[in-house]
């Protein structure tokens, strides 16, 4: 058979289809896929034309009737318009008197500011202590969302803010006179329950970011509900989540009095504008060899590849270094000043690829993200069974706000291949068939 793939590389993928009955194979190396895929994606128009995509509002900021000062500063961040998360939850959020909102919202799509300008405009600047809490899994998350309150509030006077995380400390009979507290659960619990450094009785928005990890995961749980507990009831209850599995949404919903819902269907889960592939491979060694075809592609972006160890983390990304690939490694394993120079380091662009656990899945928003890789596929801890949501928040840190992305799942085993069906089936968008093989059994299927 005359071919007509191109072999560059020795990791090669076939799109399988049939024709008439006969399956027909092309063929591409994997470092091409990549390069022309992205060159695609990118010239491609982002998800604004859509009508339907959750990024497209027919409101404008002006409707929503935010103070001007914040106005002034949504603006100056470069937001036109508000997406349909925030069109629909701000003016639930900013109700007088308060309303208590659940609220679902696609990764990327702008949740952040929606709970930011709500707890912005409920804050008394006259007052001076903490009226607002807004809690996150992780360090990076909350430090993240800090910096957003931070430019947010830059034309607001007498606004301030600090971050109850690891590495922060506060003296024991210290009185915060900061009016948001952002942080991680067992540091606002320390210093709200235990060090009473404020008063959780006189806070009036608590906000929960993935609300769903935080109250279904075993340490965030605890710390959380220990937090609400001790709030007063007239306090504005605030949870946001592109997640939320029936038992959590139960739960949360009964955290709170009468809550305001805003819930996705599971076919609006999964964004249109991330295109998902599975790549087959033959060992971990192939695996590798398929990181370092996607390594070569990666022209435009960055990618971020998830591993589901620390231990396989670091194995990967110093395999990857020693073999002169620039690559940074974030995992629970640094500590949190590291954590966070590593992330910026990214940010800036210093390293393409950063090789991640889960303790980046979650809500870290890096524009240029073009790929992720699950290197391992997510599994819920401590068995072989589909972390769906994991999946969702790892994919999702591509395609931010309507851009377009590209998330690629590496095959090894059976159960990883059932893995991906149960995550194609689950979401109902495609997981499409992008086998690899070694060149000897390319040569194979040519004869
Ligand atoms: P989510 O929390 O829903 O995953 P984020 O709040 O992190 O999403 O927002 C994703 C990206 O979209 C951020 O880079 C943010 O600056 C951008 N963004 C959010 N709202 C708007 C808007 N109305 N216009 C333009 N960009 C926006
Ligand atoms: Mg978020």
């Amino acid at each position: 058979m005359k071919s007509n793939c191109i072999f560059i590389e020795s990791t090669f993928i076939y799109i399988s289809g049939c024709v008439y009955g006969s399956v027909t194979y092309l063929k591409f190396s994997l470092v091409d896929f990549i390069k022309e895929k992205l060159s695609e994606l990118m010239n491609s128009d982002t998800d604004e034309e859509n009508p339907n995509s959750p990024i497209i509002s027919i409101k404008k900021f002006e409707d929503i009737h935010i103070d001007p000062n914040l106005l002034k500063a949504v603006y100056a961040a470069g937001f036109n318009r508000p997406s349909k998360i925030q069109a629909n939850a701000l003016p639930l959020l900013l109700a007088d008197p308060p309303l208590n909102l659940v609220a679902q919202s696609q990764s990327g799509t702008g949740k952040t500011a929606a709970f930011v300008l709500a707890m912005l405009t409920r804050v008394d600047t006259d007052l001076d202590y903490p009226q607002v809490i807004c809690m996150c899994p992780t360090y990076e998350l909350a430090i993240q969302t800090g910096e957003i309150c931070a430019k947010f509030s830059q034309y607001m006077n007498k606004i301030n803010m600090i971050f109850a995380v690891r590495g922060e400390f506060v003296p024991r009979s210290t009185q915060l006179n900061q009016q948001i507290v952002i942080g991680t659960p067992g540091k606002v619990m320390d210093w709200g329950t235990k060090y009473k450094c404020f008063d959780l009785k006189k806070i009036r928005v608590f906000i929960l970011d993935e609300a769903d990890t935080m109250v279904s995961t075993q340490g965030h749980r605890g710390h959380c509900l220990r937090v609400h507990r001790e709030l007063d009831r007239s306090c504005q209850m605030i949870f946001f989540s592109a997640t939320y599995d029936e038992k959590v949404l139960d739960f949360v919903s009964r955290m709170v009095s009468n809550p305001k819902i805003i819930r996705l269907t599971r076919d609006e889960e999964c964004l249109d504008n991330i295109k998902q592939y599975y790549v087959m491979c033959r060992g971990e060694e192939s695996k590798y060899t398929a990181i370092q075809n996607i390594y070569g592609g990666i022209t435009i972006g960055q990618a971020i590849i998830f591993c589901n160890t620390r231990l396989s983390a670091s194995w990967l990304a110093k395999k990857l270094t020693t073999d002169g690939h620039s690559v940074a490694v974030l995992s629970g394993e640094f500590d949190v000043g590291q954590r966070l120079s590593i992330l910026d380091r990214f940010r800036a662009g210093l390293e393409k690829v950063l090789v991640a656990t889960n303790v980046l899945s979650r809500g870290i928003d890096v524009a240029q993200v073009t790929i992720v890789v699950n290197f391992h596929m997510p599994t819920v801890a401590g068995t072989e069974n589909p972390d769906y949501d994991t999946y969702l928040h790892r994919i999702g840190r591509t395609g931010r706000f309507g851009k377009h992305g590209i998330a690629i799942n590496l095959i090894n085993s059976d159960n990883d291949m059932h893995l991906s069906r149960s995550f194609e089936t689950h979401f109902k968008k495609p997981i499409l068939l992008l086998n690899t093989n070694d060149s000897d059994e390319v040569q194979n299927l040519e004869n």
